[in-house]
């Protein structure tokens, strides 16, 4: 495990358990987002609740976003820098692809504006594009 975790988490303003840098490590090492599910098969025997409550953490903190990708099961990625403990600012389109069912996140495209009717409240916004991603489409040819 590289000291870069307990940086990034530092910088985050994170206390850097050994947990902690470890599940960081995973979403790091990993180009896409990440169930609960994948993170406790790879840290296996980790304790899901303590994964659990480390992604919650991370989320509250800017250092992670949850992503919708029609899947059913939620998924995490890291965010861009923008992001602290009091809002995410990086809220972009994310990538689905149907040959290795993996999600990514495409932070240069900004969800755009949409305008609500009147006493309408958002609470969150997701954008998914399905297809094949460049990996696969190599594979295919
Ligand atoms: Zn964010
Ligand atoms: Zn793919
Ligand atoms: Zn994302």
């Amino acid at each position: 495990m590289s000291n870069n975790t307990a940086h990034i988490l530092d910088h985050k303003h994170i206390s850097p358990t050994p947990m902690r840098q470890l599940v960081l490590d995973t979403l790091l090492n990993k180009k896409s987002a990440l169930s609960i599910n994948d993170i406790e098969k790879m840290l296996y025997p980790a304790d899901r609740i303590t994964i659990y409550r480390t992604l919650k953490t991370f989320e509250q903190k800017g250092l992670i976003h949850q992503v919708e990708d029609g899947s059913g099961s939620l998924k995490y990625a890291l965010c861009q820098d923008s992001c602290d403990d009091n809002a995410h600012h990086d809220v972009h389109v994310h990538f689905s692809c149907k040959a290795c069912k993996e999600t990514f996140c495409l932070p240069k495209n900004q969800i755009p504006k949409i305008s609500l009717p009147q006493g309408y409240q958002p609470e969150e916004i997701s954008l998914t594009v399905k297809g094949v991603c460049k990996d696969c489409q190599i594979t295919m040819q």
